[in-house]
């Protein structure tokens, strides 16, 4: 059997080419682009490498980004009151607060000022509460491209067995009930499950949101089983990489030359015995950032009056 790659690269371009199509009739309809807010605190060199990307999606797609950079001694009260200015501000759809946040800043009652129609990363307690009841809402974009990417691909998930390894708010639990939403039967494991091995290996679709560098292995998996990863894990081990890439000259010679690689939560070892994966890199990171562009259009679609997001 070989398995299926899902290629998140390619499909990403796609949804990217779609949103840019929304936001050309919203420009023509009020006269100027869809705008997302980005606020970045402080000098993470991860987060500023995902707002470089954000920004440049916008560009690409039409969409105009208002970049908000705060040095990381920014209060909390300051921010707060930078999230009700952005509220206010008619040129801006969309709102996204990059985490994490520098100590001691706290994200959580950030993201419940922001306007739920401006919450295009779904984070809101309305927008999750939304979702959780099955009623439209921004959903998180990183598990709504996955949803995307499966249907894209036809996957069929309706009376599948399906596990979601991991249950934070923007990725696992969303996840699980867009699953349960498509009538797959989910189930969530995390790290005080009894018997991951067992549960996961029951499943028809796994999607893997644990952070932690290819821990599922070809044995975790039935044979014929569809795989999602969403993570996305730095490692300079050499020793470890050679052996999860081992076959893969291109991807070792790389990493000699930078000293770094990414794998994801699943072990490439497994990708054989499966009938679809997505890889790490090229896979689900791509997806995120599409989803941001078609929630940012939906948002000012929303407020342009030409379809309600609820
Ligand atoms: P969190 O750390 O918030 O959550 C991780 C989850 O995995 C928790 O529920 C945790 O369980 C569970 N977990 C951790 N270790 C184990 C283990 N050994 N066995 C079983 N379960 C375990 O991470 P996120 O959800 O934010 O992100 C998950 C991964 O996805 C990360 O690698 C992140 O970088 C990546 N990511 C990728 C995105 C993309 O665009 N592709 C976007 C967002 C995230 P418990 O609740 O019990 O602690």
């Amino acid at each position: 059997m070989t398995a299926t790659l899902l290629d998140g690269t390619a499909f990403a371009a796609l949804l990217r080419k779609a949103a840019a199509a929304r936001a050309h009739a919203v420009t023509a309809k009020v006269g100027r682009p869809p705008g997302l807010a980005v606020v970045l605190v402080g000098e993470d060199p991860a987060s500023a490498v995902y707002v470089r990307n954000k920004v440049k999606a916008c560009a690409e797609v039409g969409v105009a980004s208002y970049e908000n950079y705060l040095p990381v001694e920014v209060a909390q009260a300051g921010l707060e009151s930078l999230v009700r200015e952005l509220n206010e501000r008619r040129e801006i759809d969309g709102i996204l607060i990059q985490s994490p946040l520098p100590k001691p800043l706290k994200l959580q009652p950030l993201l419940e000022l922001i306007d739920p129609v401006k919450d295009v990363d779904g984070f809101t307690t309305h927008n999750a509460g939304r979702l959780f009841q099955g009623r439209p809402a921004h959903v998180a974009c990183t598990p709504a491209g996955v949803m995307r990417l499966l249907e894209h691909h036809r996957v069929p998930l309706a009376g599948k067995r399906a596990v979601v390894v991991g249950r934070s708010n923007i990725v696992g639990r969303p996840m699980a009930q867009l699953l349960q939403l498509a009538d797959a039967t989910v189930t969530v494991v995390h790290s005080r499950t009894d018997d991951l091995p067992a549960r996961v290996h029951e499943a028809e679709i796994v999607v893997a949101a644990m952070g932690r560098p290819a821990a599922l292995g070809p044995d975790h998996f039935a044979a014929g089983a569809i795989a999602v990863d969403v993570g996305i894990n730095r490692v300079t081990d050499f020793t470890l990489a050679s052996q999860w890439f081992a076959g893969d000259a291109k991807r070792l010679a790389a990493f000699e030359k930078h000293g770094v690689t990414l794998v994801g939560d699943i072990d490439p070892r497994a990708w054989p015995k499966l009938a679809a994966y997505t890889p790490v890199p090229g896979g689900v990171g791509p997806l995120t950032i599409a989803m941001l562009m078609q929630n940012t259009v939906a948002a000012a679609e929303h407020r342009a009056g030409i379809k309600a997001l609820f």
